[in-house]
């Protein structure tokens, strides 16, 4: 280290805590370590190393998250906040590095430490804050919402225990819970005096008020206070740094004795623990939603807190209510927050006391709602006594809007009674519901979905009606994933490679990668680009090893399937064609294959036994496969336990084939999809979701398709469709049912793919079997197409080349354009 340097070091104390430089980086973490965690380097474990590199990279964004904060509060411009249940956002230490742009720094200030920074970058705890895709996706429009400097919040819960960890036992899910919070949290700042509080149960009651209006009173049976967890969340060299505000749960803090008996006081306890238990627990998808009574709580929780905090701000700001709307613009990530259209209502009319007309003018300016599903099994419906004994007022309200709002379609529509009874909020078929996604179009400005081909679908099924009566609310914006963590930062190999080739300018505009079009067929950059693969799929490798000691070979195909485990993904498809691709290699029947390792990642919802299955059934064949010498050098089945966005960032990278198989029309969109193709993967896919426009924009030459369309599976399920047929009319798909049937996977035991087989040959409910037989033979072509590495790899190029619609950027100038009417603004450090 050059002595100047130390010396204006020295004179400049501050240094430590915001100089970039990696001596200015070695002090701040020595700093941290024995002042802030009272460590002295002698006994620090890899984790106080890690906590303080993490103190001292947070105290490197201090500057700019002070100068974003005072410039929202300050300036009367607009705020999009992004409500969602769920926030995937990963390990912070490394993206955090990268968009400072001081990885380099850090390496040699921890390594003059005599640390090693991935081994540090190794130990952060994953924050599971969401369950897959849609929890993602809120984290990588946060990350170019900073980028873009849009100015933004996102507001959700911070959950004590994540989605859980997942480990394989026996070949079966197990699930062990995420306490991911146990050796602290680096990255969070508590604000225990941005607090509000959330009224649960009790009565309502209608009272004149002194100027002789009528109110309504709301008595809640219990109050939870919510208090503020705020993760900074920097943009990529930019001085944006948004807020992630997260709310966790607090019992109020002090009942008041006087107030109670001494029964009662157990009663408070109670309502304690109750309070406590609030944010505890992230709840897996795909189980049903049916009296999860603290799921609704969490939901109005997080919402009535994030709607007080947004009325706070427009006081600070100097902004009267009828502004509200000119200062927020609030996206719904599902339905999950869609309560926020009557919260906003009750906060209107009953706390600020504007008219009903004004309050719903403004409520539905605000809001907008993107839609994530289209499976009637995930639309979100809530049954009305468990909804009116925990949310009494906002009950009352939504039965006021549907009122109304059936009053215009009678009128509409006279004598129409079965087109009220579809739109209804409240579905009248059997035990009464509250559909939630009828509640979120009604109440919202503007309604999306996810991809193109969703979007289409939407207007055309569930919410059908709606798109008849309002077509210019309805929008497509297609899901995006970020490049920083997804190329930049897990794949730094192809990010110097592209750096090299197209310049730098690809990292926030993805666009820029079409450059890489002309080098498809230069031989030199081909094995450049081979070389990165090949690096990345031995790191991969390495990984597999450690965590399942199978060993595979990185010169074999790299064939992923990586997502929650359902039946609409078809995993189950996949694995049908590795037992009739094992069949044909045992007879040397398949000459033309390439040597394949299949691997697997992916979380089951613990309560449900289809997905726990399909787990079961790909660990039992990787056992029989791998199992087998004449394997050998030929096929490798592996299943990586605990999918989550750490193991995303070495996964994604090694692939050479996406397995993107849902059955078409069932998949909203994907972004697992994008991450494989930005890194090169190329797809196998049917046209579902995104894939319909990965094709588009990858080439159909650069593509591997197969499957239904979206259209003849709707035929195909209409005209009674007998899935057993295609068994009887296959040899091979016969014979691949029957080994599984028959135990070959499960040491013997005939029972335990009993449902499976069962399923697939009676229901099949995903026309699995259906797609059997061409996905098999589209596999035939992938095949041929790697044994032409030329061929491949120039596909392969073409991918990445074409990936830059996929760029969460663009997804989120597209919500900004058309959605939220909202514009950059540049964040001055100087200001003061
Ligand atoms: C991207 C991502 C997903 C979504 O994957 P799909 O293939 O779109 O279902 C789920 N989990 C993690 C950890 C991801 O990074």
């Amino acid at each position: 280290m050059a002595a100047d340097t130390i010396d204006s070091a020295t004179r400049n104390g501050d240094l430590a805590r915001s100089g970039l430089n990696a001596d200015a980086l070695r002090r701040g973490v020595l700093d941290n370590l024995t002042c802030l965690q009272a460590r002295s380097p002698a006994i620090a474990t890899p984790h106080d190393w890690y906590m303080a590199l993490a103190y001292s990279v947070r105290d490197r964004m201090l500057a700019r998250w002070e100068a974003t904060i005072q410039t929202y509060v300050a300036s009367e411009l607009r705020v999009a906040c992004y409500l969602s249940a769920e926030f995937l956002i990963g390990p912070q230490l490394g993206n955090n590095l990268v968009n400072l742009g001081i990885e380099a720094n850090a390496r040699a200030a921890m390594q003059a430490l005599g640390q090693d920074l991935d081994a540090l970058l190794a130990i952060e705890e994953e924050p599971g804050l969401g369950n897959g895709g849609l929890g993602r996706l809120a984290a990588c429009y946060l990350d170019s919402l900073a980028t873009l400097e849009i100015p933004s919040v996102g507001y959700g819960i911070r959950y004590e225990f994540g989605i859980f960890d997942q480990q394989i036992r026996d070949g079966c899910q197990v699930e062990v819970t995420d306490k991911w919070l146990q050796k602290g949290n680096p990255w969070e700042i508590v604000r225990p005096n941005v607090a509000y509080y959330v009224a649960f149960g009790g009565q309502t009651q209608c009272a004149t008020d002194a100027e002789g209006r009528l109110r309504v009173q709301w008595t809640p049976a219990r109050m939870v206070k919510g208090v503020a967890c705020d993760t900074p969340m920097l943009g990529y060299r930019v001085n944006t740094c948004n807020t992630l505000r997260l709310w966790k749960s607090e019992a109020v803090e002090s009942f008041d004795l006087q107030d109670f008996n001494a029964g009662d006081y157990y009663e408070a306890v109670q309502e304690k623990v109750i309070s406590e238990t609030l944010s505890k627990v992230l709840y897996p998808n795909d189980e049903p939603e049916a009296g999860k009574r603290l799921r609704l709580a969490q939901q109005y929780f997080f919402v009535s807190c994030s709607l007080q905090d947004m009325l706070r701000l427009l006081d600070l700001k100097g902004e009267p209510i009828a502004r509200f709307a000119d200062m927020f613009t609030v996206q719904l990530n599902d339905t999950h927050p869609s309560i926020a259209v009557a919260e906003l209502m009750r906060l209107l009319v009953d706390v600020r006391l504007l008219p009903w007309d004004e309050a719903w003018e403004i409520t539905r300016n605000a809001l907008s709602y993107t839609n994530h599903t289209l499976l009637p099994e995930a639309l979100e419906t809530w049954g009305l006594p468990l909804f009116r004994s925990l949310l009494p007022r906002p009950l009352e309200i939504i039965y006021e809007i549907n009122r109304r709002f059936l009053e215009e379609i009678r009128q509409r529509y006279p004598g129409d009674d079965a087109s009220v009874a579809r739109m209804s909020m409240i579905d009248e078929t059997g035990d009464k519901k509250l559909r939630m996604a009828h509640l979120s179009t009604v109440g919202c400005r503007a309604v999306n979905g996810v991809a193109e081909l969703h979007s289409a679908l939407l207007k055309e099924t569930v919410l059908r009606d709606f798109a008849q009566l309002w077509p210019e609310r309805f929008h497509n914006v297609t899901n995006g994933v970020t490049p920083r963590r997804f190329m930049l930062l897990s794949n730094p190999g192809l990010a110097r490679l592209l750096d090299e080739t197209v310049g730098d300018g690809w990292v926030t505009d993805l666009t820029r990668l079409r450059k890489l079009d002309a080098y498809a067929d230069d031989p030199a950059f081909l094995e450049k680009w081979r070389a990165v693969k090949r690096a990345n799929k031995q790191l991969l490798s390495e990984r597999i090893r450690d965590v399942t000691n199978i060993v595979v070979n990185p010169d074999a195909l790299f064939d992923i399937q990586v997502k929650r485990i359902h039946e609409y993904k078809r995993q189950h498809l996949n694995a049908l064609y590795i037992i009739t691709l094992y069949q044909r290699l045992r007879r040397n029947a398949d000459q033309g294959a390439a040597p394949r390792c299949f691997i697997f990642g992916g979380k089951a919802a613990p309560g449900y036994a289809m997905a726990k299955l399909m787990i079961r059934l790909i660990t039992g064949i990787a056992e029989v496969v791998n199992n087998d010498p004449a394997m050998e050098g030929r096929l490798k089945v592996v299943f990586f336990p605990d999918f989550n966005v750490k193991n995303a960032q070495f996964i994604y990278p090694a692939a050479d084939l996406s397995e993107q198989i849902s059955t078409a029309g069932k998949e909203a969109s994907g972004t697992g999809n994008m991450k494989f193709m930005m890194n090169g993967a190329i797809t196998i896919g049917t046209l579902d979701g995104a894939n319909v426009e990965i094709r588009e924009e990858a080439g159909d030459e650069n593509f591997f398709l197969f499957g239904l369309t979206a259209e003849q599976v709707e035929h195909v399920t209409h005209d009674g469709y007998r899935p057993a047929q295609y068994a009887d009319n296959n040899a091979e798909l016969r014979e691949t049912l029957n080994l599984i049937a028959d135990g070959y996977f499960s040491r013997g035991d005939k029972q335990v793919f009993r449902p499976l087989v069962e399923n697939l040959l009676q229901s099949d409910p995903f026309l699995v079997l259906a797609d059997y037989t061409d996905y098999v033979t589209c596999q035939e072509r992938v095949s041929a197409a790697w044994q032409d590495p030329a061929r491949w790899t120039r596909m392969s190029v073409l991918n990445t080349a074409r990936s830059g619609k996929f760029s969460s950027d663009r997804a989120i100038s597209e919500y900004c354009e058309r959605i939220w009417k909202i514009s950059p603004v540049r964040i001055d450090l100087d200001r003061s």
